[in-house]
């Protein structure tokens, strides 16, 4: 950058009105993105560690902008939530992830899919008739749909948040924490949510963070915990094998993470996991 008077400053301004011009640029483009079919969906596979199989998929947005290429979902989830597109965006990727396990399991293979929901869609009762058309429309079993809630999603009505999580539940479809361990709720609070399975952030994982704790100990009176709350327990973020030994030295019930496979596109899924069993 030219050095010109107000230096730091002015090139700090500069960045700024950047990052808001990036802001309002990807606002408005993401405006009828999903109908221009711009995004798509990876799946990452989730593996039980009771079986050693591939039960689970988890679908993470993808969108391909006509210009700027792939912009990741922390770029715009967030956008998405303020100007209010998250409902757009968030019913297709409902309907795609449920189309897409509904054709896996007409093909045979049996698998569940998790979807991520917003907080601005779970404090929405709309979701609940959303849900329940998309299932139908597709003939997927609700037991085979799991909608993943963030922690702030719980924190900011939470008698909205328990009443259509309820809702939810009685459509069938099953329930998880996400991120278990990055915010500030205690699994004791969790308890006031009707959850099916926890999933553990990885940060969990990360060895900077070891205090005098031994970490498998920690790790195992939070997964015995979890379970004595009937919630079954995966972790996700695990990348290596020693992460995948540690934790099949506990009572987690299943993982996910680079160990296994990246979120891959549905046809590259389908060609690795169809019939596939790990470790
Ligand atoms: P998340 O729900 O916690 O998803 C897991 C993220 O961790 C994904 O990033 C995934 O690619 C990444 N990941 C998986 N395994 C590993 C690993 O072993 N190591 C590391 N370091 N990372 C791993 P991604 O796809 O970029 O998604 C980021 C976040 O964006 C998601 O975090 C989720 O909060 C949000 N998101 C993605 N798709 C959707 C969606 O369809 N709807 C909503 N509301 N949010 C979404
Ligand atoms: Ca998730
Ligand atoms: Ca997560
Ligand atoms: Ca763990």
């Amino acid at each position: 950058a030219k050095e010109q008077g107000g230096g730091v400053y002015r090139f700090f301004s500069a960045e700024m009105r950047e990052e808001t011009l990036m802001r309002h640029t990807l606002q408005q483009d993401m405006r009828g993105a999903a109908a221009r079919g711009e995004f798509i969906l990876h799946y990452q596979p989730r593996v039980s560690l009771h079986s050693l199989e591939v039960v689970s998929a988890e679908a993470l947005i993808r969108w391909r902008h006509p210009r700027l290429g792939n912009v990741p979902p922390d770029c715009f989830i967030g956008l998405a939530e303020e100007n209010g597109c998250i409902a757009e965006i968030g019913a297709w990727v409902l309907t795609e992830a449920v189309r897409q396990v509904a054709a896996w399991r007409n093909g045979g293979r049996m698998l569940k899919i998790s979807v991520n929901l917003s907080p601005r869609q779970l404090n929405d009762r709309g979701i609940v008739d959303t849900v329940r058309e998309v299932l139908d429309r597709e003939g997927l079993p609700p037991e085979a749909l799991e909608l993943e809630i963030t922690e702030s999603a719980l924190m900011q009505d939470q008698n909205l948040a328990i009443s259509v999580m309820r809702e939810l539940k009685h459509l069938g479809v099953q329930l998880s924490i996400d991120d278990f361990g990055t915010g500030y709720s205690s699994l004791s609070h969790l308890r006031k949510f009707p959850l099916d399975c926890l999933k553990l952030d990885r940060s969990f994982l990360d060895e900077e963070q070891a205090s005098d704790i031994n970490p498998l100990i920690l790790a195992e009176s939070i997964i015995d915990l979890a379970h004595a709350l009937k919630l079954s327990v995966v972790a996700e973020g695990v990348e290596n094998a020693e992460h995948l030994d540690f934790l099949r030295r506990t009572s987690c019930d299943e993982v996910q993470g680079y160990v296994i496979s990246r979120p891959l596109p549905a046809a590259e899924f389908e060609a690795c996991f169809a019939g596939w069993r790990c470790i």
